[in-house]
């Protein structure tokens, strides 16, 4: 094997903290490197011509890069080799930026010997490399589109419009989301359904598309290429095949009124209803909760529409790619009680007010005092309620919020000139185009604007009181008002935590789901085949919304559209002479891609690559390519072979949560010791208890078993394997004489770099705390004999 090692100085970014070119004569010396090379910046042209001449001028057979994360450039790097004709999987990063010069600033020398271990780490890896052959299968040019608001049907109406076919799922009985219950939209004050319904009307009208409204996703299985998706349709009672839209009719025999939570309670609406004026499809619905089974709205209909026996209807899709668009959901404003939102009738939220500017809406357009019914004179918009809030566990910004309240109050003071309008706020958050502009005209308007927190709104004989801070004045105040607008956060919605589960999303510690990268990747989710669009993601103004259902559409496009894709030769396979038939692998692989029949098999189609069969398999049947035993085995001698720190930690991180963690951690320069020597895996679930006892019998104190957070191991159930061995191998352990603690778990997700960086700070200092490993052996044998 000759390897070619390329130690990247990455400008100042590595060679201010490491000393590179003792790096590079180090690498000089590890068994099979034919050459190690220094270069200024390896992933630039010039870098990525040295790899390539050295490739085939040294006859190199694979290629050991130090640098950033292979997260970031692995790809390039990839594609750097094969274009100089070596195999693409020949190739090693050692991640010397963001694991190691960002995290040891203060720590050059250690630091430098932690680069050298990663870099023979992965030369002992790179030696035991073998090319794999891609294949390629066909694909399912199908997509699902899971959610009708304005992320979907962008996505959806592109995709149609590309010539793909597309399902869009919609839990409620219209599509248009949030959007289509707005009045006007900021920053241009567009009558918002105006420009979102002629859009609703083409996915409606568009045969690429199956609209599939009142209907939930109930299994997902399968992967990229073909997901072969369950769902339901619910009975609406009215056949949408004869229901004619008239609604009139049917809903005005219709005795039974109920509030209309498309209204957000502010008005009522019958049993058998139509969500808004403009729903698609327009075809009413029978709400079963409040209908009295009368009869009246089936002998009022003309088109005789209403089928009481109307049952639910399974259905079944094969698709390629899912685009997950599932919306938010608005902040319960009734949790900040000292705002008095469900006791103060006065005291409405931001969508209530929505509608009631809304010439459709409850109180066609007029902004009343649901007390009273009278025209509000005074009305404070209060800011911030749910959102940039511990208390209630919202610390982000819902981005949004500022600008609704600008633009509602803006009409408010157009509608009645004479009005007074505060809006009470921390600060406004204007950062869009034309935001600015916005935000001026809302003052020349003679909007009132009250820098400072509202502590409480008390209801008094003739209208609500707030008390709140100026701090312009640097005084406390109260004043009276007809009506106090609460100005919701958004948050992630809980409807969609079972798509969400069912496709094993990984979540932030906001909820939203999590997307691959937040900069480089921003509607791809983690698992292939997969893309995230609008708020699912966290929360976004309209047009960012439709930009990002754009942008999945034309992902999905991207890879259904070559008709094939090339599955990742990075799977489980079974060595048949081995396998025992004992089937603890099936039990194990979330992915149910292995069947015994006599012996074990995988199906590559089906396998992600965990490696958790790997690590169950109790006689060994079962290798990884690219992450196989012997090659990880490789990696802990490397590590341990210099052992040049107290205490010394192996750490085995899942890809895509705690390595992810570890390299955010670097990115955001968290400062941890420099103990650890990280070994990349798929999934915590890959850990074989075989790597662990080698960690400490190599010397490791302690060993670090990492993945993302229980409930979202990004392959179901990895981690809970993970966990479960761990426990067994603390009993292990502490029968052989080693402290159990010295194995430690940490579950964090990947936006959670300081989580990572604060366990492996407490884990060296439990593990000062008990000495090197084979103290406890030492403290348990008789004095004199150690
Ligand atoms: S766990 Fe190992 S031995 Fe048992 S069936 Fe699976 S591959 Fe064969
Ligand atoms: S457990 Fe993981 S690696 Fe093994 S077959 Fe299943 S998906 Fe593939």
């Amino acid at each position: 094997m000759r390897i070619g090692v390329y130690i990247c100085h990455c400008g100042l970014n590595i060679a201010a903290t490491l000393d590179v070119e003792e790096l590079r004569r180090f690498a000089e010396t590890l068994p099979n490197v034919v050459v190690a090379r220094d270069i200024q910046f390896t992933c630039s042209d010039a870098g990525q011509n040295t790899i390539k001449s050295d490739i085939a001028e040294l006859k190199l057979d694979a290629v050991v890069v130090a640098a950033c994360s292979p997260r970031l450039h692995e790809p390039t790097f990839r594609r750097t080799i094969t274009e100089a004709g070596l195999n693409q999987y020949m190739l090693e990063m050692a991640n010397i930026r963001e694991q190691c010069s960002w995290v040891h600033m203060d720590s050059p020398a250690l630091a430098t010997q932690k680069a050298k271990d990663l870099i023979a780490m992965a030369v002992a890896k790179a030696a035991l490399l073998r090319p794999l052959e891609t294949e390629s299968v066909p694909v399912s040019r199908d997509v699902l589109v899971i959610g009708g608001g304005v992320a979907g049907i962008s996505a959806a109406l592109d995709l149609a419009n590309a010539g793909l076919r597309v399902y869009l799922v919609e839990r409620r009985p219209t599509i248009g989301g949030y959007m289509a219950l707005l009045t006007d939209v900021f920053p241009t004050n567009d009558c918002s359904i105006c420009v979102l319904a002629p859009k609703m009307a083409e996915v409606y009208a568009n045969p690429m598309i199956k609209l599939m409204t009142y209907s939930e996703i109930l299994a997902i299985e399968g992967t990229v290429g073909h997901f072969r998706v369950t769902g339901v349709t619910k009975p609406r009672y009215v056949d949408p095949t004869l229901c004619k839209g008239c609604i009139n009719e049917c809903s005005g025999a219709c005795p039974v009124e109920v509030p209309n939570e498309y209204d957000f309670g502010l008005g009522k609406r019958k049993a058998i209803y139509m969500a808004i004026p403009q729903s698609v499809p327009l075809v009413a619905c029978i709400d079963t909760d409040a209908c009295i089974g009368c009869g009246l709205c089936a002998e009022a209909c003309p088109a005789d529409a209403v089928k009481y026996d109307q049952q639910s209807e399974e259905f079944k899709l094969d698709v390629g790619a899912i685009i997950v668009a599932t919306g938010w959901q608005p902040f319960d404003a009734s949790r900040k009680e000292e705002y008095g939102f469900g006791r103060y009738r006065d005291v409405v939220t931001t969508l209530q007010i929505e509608r009631m500017l809304n010439a459709a809406g409850p109180t066609r357009g007029e902004i009343v005092r649901p007390s009273t019914g009278e025209i509000a004179r005074s009305i404070a918009f209060i800011q911030c309620v749910g959102s940039r809030d511990h208390t209630v566990g919202n610390p982000y910004c819902s981005r949004i919020c500022c600008m609704a309240s600008l633009k509602n109050a803006q009409l408010i003071k157009e509608r009645y000139p004479d009005a007074d309008v505060a809006i009470h706020y921390i600060d406004i958050r204007a950062g869009g185009e034309g935001y600015e502009e916005f935000y001026l005209r809302a003052q020349r308007l003679g909007i009132n604007f009250i820098r400072g927190r509202v502590s409480s709104v008390e209801e008094g004989d003739d209208g609500l009181y707030v008390h709140y801070e100026d701090t312009l004045l640097g005084k406390t105040l109260m004043k009276r008002y007809d009506l106090v607008v609460l100005s919701i956060g958004l948050e992630a919605n809980r409807d969609a935590e079972v798509v969400g589960n069912l496709l094993g999303l990984s979540r932030r510690p906001d909820r939203f789901f999590e997307i691959a990268h937040p900069k480089m990747r921003p509607v791809e989710a983690h698992i292939d085949g997969v893309f995230i669009a609008g708020c699912a993601s966290g929360p976004k103004e309209i047009q960012v919304s439709i930009a990002q259902g754009s942008a999945a559409a034309s992902k999905a496009m991207q890879l259904l559209f070559k008709g094939e894709i090339e599955l990742d030769p990075t799977v489980a396979f079974v060595d048949r002479e081995k396998c025992i038939g004992c089937k603890l692998c099936v039990d194990t692989c979330p992915s149910r891609a292995i069947s015994v029949k006599d012996t074990a098999f995988v199906d590559e189609a089906r396998c992600k690559g965990c490696g958790t069969c790997a690590a169950a398999c109790p006689v060994d049947a079962i290798e990884m390519r690219l992450f196989s035993d012997e090659q990880i085995l490789a990696q802990i001698r490397a590590a341990t072979a210099v052992k040049g720190e107290y205490p010394f930690i192996v750490g085995f991180l899942c890809n895509w949560c705690s390595y992810a963690g570890a390299d955010l951690a670097g990115t955001s320069r968290i400062q941890y010791p420099t103990n650890i020597r990280i070994i990349r895996v798929m999934c915590a679930g890959r850990v074989d208890p075989s790597f662990v006892l080698e960690a400490f019998r190599r010397g490791a104190d302690g060993v670090l078993v990492a993945g993302c957070r229980i409930g979202e191991c990004h392959y179901v159930s990895g981690n809970l394997h993970a966990l479960q061995r761990v426990e067994v191998l603390r009993g292990l352990l502490r029968e052989i004489g080693i402290d159990p603690r010295r194995l430690k778990v940490a579950w964090c997700a990947a936006s959670e770099g300081d989580v990572l960086a604060r366990k492996i700070q407490e884990f060296v200092e439990e593990l000062r705390d008990l000495g090197p490993v084979g103290t406890e052996l030492a403290a348990a044998l008789p004095s004199g004999k150690v």
